[in-house]
């Protein structure tokens, strides 16, 4: 078993930031029909950075520990820095994906894009943040 293989363990059986917000400023869902995943990420947001994360859903142990370590990668980062992320990134930081498992490993990913979507008033899910 290689470390990334452990990584991928540890985040699905140690869920980090895993929950629901009282107050989010996105929250959305996505789901991965064909394994059953679903993801619901909220974000919130405090002069354009992401403030406080979590997620909560169900689904197979590659989506939810993608989840697990999104939450991580995008806790205190910039939403601008966020909009340019890569889906390469996650899958990077999860050590690679196998091709049939993409969709799993990026629905967390996907979920976020809509999250950024919402947060720019597109979308559904979210009250977007006024700036003056
Ligand atoms: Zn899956």
């Amino acid at each position: 078993m290689s470390p990334y293989e452990d990584l991928i363990i540890d985040h699905w059986r140690n869920p980090r930031n895993k929950g629901t917000l009282p107050d989010p400023d996105a929250d959305v869902t996505e789901a991965n029909v064909p394994c059953g995943d679903v993801v619901r990420l909220q974000l919130k947001v405090r002069d354009g950075v992401v403030e406080d994360v979590r997620f909560d859903g169900r689904g197979c142990a590659i989506s939810m520990a993608s989840a697990s370590l999104l939450t991580e990668m995008i806790k205190g980062r910039g939403l601008e820095e966020l909009e340019s992320m890569k889906p390469e990134e996650v899958v990077e930081a999860l050590g690679g994906v196998i091709k049939p498992r993409l969709n799993c490993a990026l629905l967390p990913y996907r979920a976020l894009r809509k999250a950024l979507d919402a947060l720019r008033g597109e979308g559904s899910g979210a009250n977007p943040p006024r700036r003056s």
